[in-house]
């Protein structure tokens, strides 16, 4: 289950919490900051260690890709 980490834009606290693809963005919209208390947060993208297939695919790497949502698969 992959951690997501989110920072309070009011005033810069992170949080992170676990959960699935389908229930993080219901987790996020609950998400409360400790500090301020604001209900305010973005995603700190790079947070999340995606694990990518494992050593020895055959899928090549697209030349252009590398970038989180280049293949559609992170959900945003
Ligand atoms: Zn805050």
């Amino acid at each position: 289950m992959p951690l997501y980490e989110y920072r309070c834009r009011e005033c810069g606290q992170s949080t992170e919490f676990r959960s699935t693809m389908d229930k993080k963005e219901s987790m996020a919209a609950t998400l409360k900051c400790d500090a301020c208390g604001s209900g305010n947060f973005s995603q700190v993208l790079g947070g999340v260690a995606f694990v990518q297939g494992s050593a020895g695919t055959k899928t090549p790497m697209p030349p252009s890709g590398g970038g989180c949502c280049s293949g559609g698969m992170c959900g945003l």
